[in-house]
């Protein structure tokens, strides 16, 4: 049985995208159209210099303020950073680490990304903890060995008190941005393995508690197979999120799809 609280959580990532007008376009047409009573989480990532004007469309509405990176200090010499502090006083609530862009384009190591996951979670802001392989390591079938491996290196010393605070998103490199889905079969067995390790990590009731979000390719037209899963508590969106329609389909299918019994432990 699913615990009442892993309720869905539906998340836009609008990475480096948008001006200044398009972005309070399209906050203003996400809360518009969300609606007031829908039992799903709805997280805007807008880039750092959209946070302030979007944290003001989102004020009083259902959708919350996160932002898709931080540097894991108060505040000092760290030219071009964002401190988790000036997050949170912008109103970010959440937000995303070691999404695979920083991973890949911008060398972040599993050993950066636990140092800002727990900086974060000290400083008060629920984390998404990005996860996933590239394609060579899904053929060379290195794909539970790399998510064991940055789960217990991003993870590490977090307390399991922490849990309630973290989700984590199953991102499979070949599918962001690609077109390429997982299917809905390879995105529960992948959140089965994940839950399983956090079990291992953690204990089984906090396991069970944790969001994990499937990312990649995630469009109106799958939505609702994914999330029809048992595992798969919600979707990090990349460009979908760039049109409140097709981001609002995703919603409404988090909303109405029947969750799947698991099929086997
Ligand atoms: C992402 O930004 O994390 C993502 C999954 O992008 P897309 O939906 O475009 O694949």
């Amino acid at each position: 049985m699913k615990p009442d609280k892993r309720r869905k959580t539906i998340v836009g990532n609008w990475k480096m995208h948008t001006t200044a007008a398009e972005a309070r376009h399209l906050a203003g047409g996400v809360v518009d159209g969300v609606g007031n009573s829908d039992p799903v989480t709805v997280i805007l990532c807008p880039p750092f210099p959209y946070l302030a004007l979007v944290g003001e469309i989102l004020k009083g509405s259902r959708v919350a303020l996160g932002a898709q990176n931080m540097y894991p200090e108060k505040e000092g010499a760290f030219t071009g950073e964002v401190s988790p502090t000036m997050l949170l006083d912008l109103g970010c609530r959440y937000v995303i680490l070691g999404h695979s862009e920083r991973r890949h384009k911008l060398g972040e190591s599993d050993a950066f990304i636990n140092q800002k996951v727990r900086f974060a979670l000290a400083c008060g802001l629920d984390i998404i903890l990005c996860v996933g392989e590239t394609l060579e390591q899904r053929k060379a079938n290195q794909t539970e060995a790399l998510l064991d491996r940055q789960l217990n290196l991003g993870l590490a010393d977090v307390p399991g008190a922490a849990l309630p605070h973290i989700s984590i998103a199953y991102e499979p490199v070949w599918a962001i941005g690609t077109g390429k889905t997982a299917t809905p079969e390879q995105a529960e067995e992948t959140h089965q393995f994940i839950r399983h390790q956090l079990v291992k990590m953690f204990s089984m009731a906090a396991a069970e508690r944790v969001r994990i979000q499937y990312g990649g390719s995630v469009k109106p037209e799958n939505a609702a197979a994914l999330l029809a899963q048992h595992d798969v508590d919600g979707a990090l969106i990349g460009g979908a999120s760039l049109n409140a329609g097709q981001f609002l389909a995703i919603v409404r299918a988090g909303i109405s799809e029947p969750q799947t019994k698991r099929k086997s432990a």
